[in-house]
């Protein structure tokens, strides 16, 4: 036993039950740091970037103090979006698995508060919400939270830089003490160190860099007969593992262009990137890129250079990379630390000698996986959750993105949970927006005024 192993923690079977059956074999670096301090009960700030396992800390922490029987809510759980509250949802009930009759509740805008306030009314023992819809269920008093002694604000900077420090602060004023406090950042601005010194007891700070290697990629190798074969293999892996983002790489301009033609023209959302391009298509596909409302992305290695994007759902070798040193480079821009990313690899019959040189770099057997069955064929690709509004104003008109936050969650706007990235450039602004409130969103933007002036604003998709 290490002092990595879960086993090492003063945790329950059922929970070291759970863990080793989802995988994780050892702890993270933060929660080999904060599990000790968390399961002790103390208050904790852990930092550290996406993807490094900070909700199985909280989690186990919460799941280990949780009195089932007693049917009262006892933690709850604020996150800055939608998207990220359905994620933590799904993992503490994966890690909930093992223990019988748990309830976890997810309180997000987008569903009618009806349906929520009736949920509510069967009782619950865990709450993952967005701080907006939170508020207002309390503020109808559908909500009770004299029980909750956990209370865990994820990726607070984010919620602080969406503007939500007016309903946390409404939120946490109706949370008993004493309770457990547990805040997790990726990043530490002066905010988060006031709220923390306002909410927090003594408070036991915890930080780690995160780092990635190759082995916490899994890589998935295809054999194909030919380029049509080639581009079948790629639809299918497409289809079947409905990445939110990938990327594919090329080792050509002329193929990436082309794959992604292809692509298109299959109803996926691809758009390739190479040098080829004119600067400003490339901003902007980068942009739309990294905020969702582009899925696939086919580029050639030097033009993903400039590419600054965490969290890639999949990385796709169409080939297979000019040498061993590229691919690992490639597809470590999947695998974040605790992330298990995804790496698949297309090759024929004429890339063995590449194929074989890899094997012997990666000191592993390239085999031939077998690709997802050709009846995923018929489904349609997914779009992206993400639209992207462009305005013709930005640094140099001095919009800021809380301008642009305010002027769409403003009165009769769409929900803080429904806004994504903000990118500001000199001349121009892009704001991510949930699909289901694009419309709105730019008819907010196009009535309202930004900085006491009205802008011009696009939806481009
Ligand atoms: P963060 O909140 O720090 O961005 P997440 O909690 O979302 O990261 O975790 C990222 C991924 O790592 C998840 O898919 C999760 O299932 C996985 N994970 C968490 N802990 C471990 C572990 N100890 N071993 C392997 N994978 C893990
Ligand atoms: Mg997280």
């Amino acid at each position: 036993m290490t002092q990595s192993d879960f086993s090492s923690l003063p945790l329950n079977s059922n929970l070291l039950k759970s863990v080793a059956s989802l995988g994780y074999e050892s702890m993270t670096a933060i929660q080999a740091q904060s599990l000790p301090h968390i399961l002790a009960g103390q208050d904790v700030i852990g930092q550290g970037k996406t993807g490094s396992g900070k909700t199985a800390a909280f989690a186990l922490g919460m799941l280990e103090k949780l009195e089932v029987e007693r049917y009262c809510i006892q933690s709850l759980v604020l996150c800055p979006t939608r998207e990220l509250a359905d994620q933590v949802t799904k993992e503490i009930r994966k890690i909930a698995r093992t223990t019988p009759n748990v309830k976890v509740l997810t309180l997000c805008g987008g569903v009618p508060l009806r349906s929520q306030s009736e949920s509510l009314q069967k009782g619950a023992h865990i709450i993952v919400g967005t701080p907006g819809r939170v508020e207002d269920h309390l503020n109808k008093e559908n909500l009770k939270l004299n029980f909750v002694s956990t209370l865990v604000l994820d990726e607070a900077d984010r919620m602080l830089e969406m503007g939500f420090q007016p309903a946390l602060d409404a939120i946490i004023d109706k949370v008993p003490r004493p309770r457990q406090t547990l805040l997790f950042s990726a990043t530490y601005p002066d905010q988060i160190g006031a709220i923390a010194k306002r909410v927090m007891v003594k408070p036991v700070m915890v930080k780690v860099d995160s780092t990635h290697d190759s082995n916490s990629i899994r890589q998935h190798f295809y054999k194909v007969d030919d380029d049509a074969h080639r581009m079948t293999a790629l639809r299918l892996l497409l289809l079947q593992h409905q990445p939110e983002s990938a990327l594919v790489f090329c080792n050509t301009k002329k193929d990436a262009q082309e794959v992604a033609d292809r692509l298109s023209h299959y109803g996926f959302s691809a758009f390739a990137l190479h040098g080829d391009l004119e600067q400003k298509d490339r901003d902007q596909i980068l942009v739309r890129f990294s905020n969702k409302s582009i899925s696939i992305l086919v580029a050639t290695d030097v033009a993903a250079r400039g590419l600054d994007i965490d969290s890639l759902d999949a990385v796709i070798n169409y080939h297979i990379a000019r040498d061993s040193e590229v691919h690992i480079h490639r597809i470590g821009r999947t695998g974040r630390a605790g992330n298990k990313g995804v790496a698949h690899s297309l090759y024929s019959e004429k890339e063995n000698h590449k194929v074989s040189l890899l094997g012997e770099y990666l000191d592993r057997s390239i085999g031939n996986d077998s690709l997802p069955s050709s009846s995923v064929l018929k489904e349609s690709p997914v779009r992206p959750t993400m639209t992207c509004l462009q305005i013709d104003g930005g640094k140099k008109q001095k919009l800021r993105p809380g301008d642009i936050l305010g002027a769409l969650t403003g009165e009769y706007g769409i929900e803080g949970n429904q806004v994504g990235k903000i990118q500001i450039f000199d001349k121009r602004a892009y704001v991510g927006v949930h699909r289901d409130a694009a419309k709105a969103a730019l008819k907010k933007l196009l009535e309202g005024k930004l900085k006491g002036r009205s802008f011009r604003v696009r939806m481009i998709s």
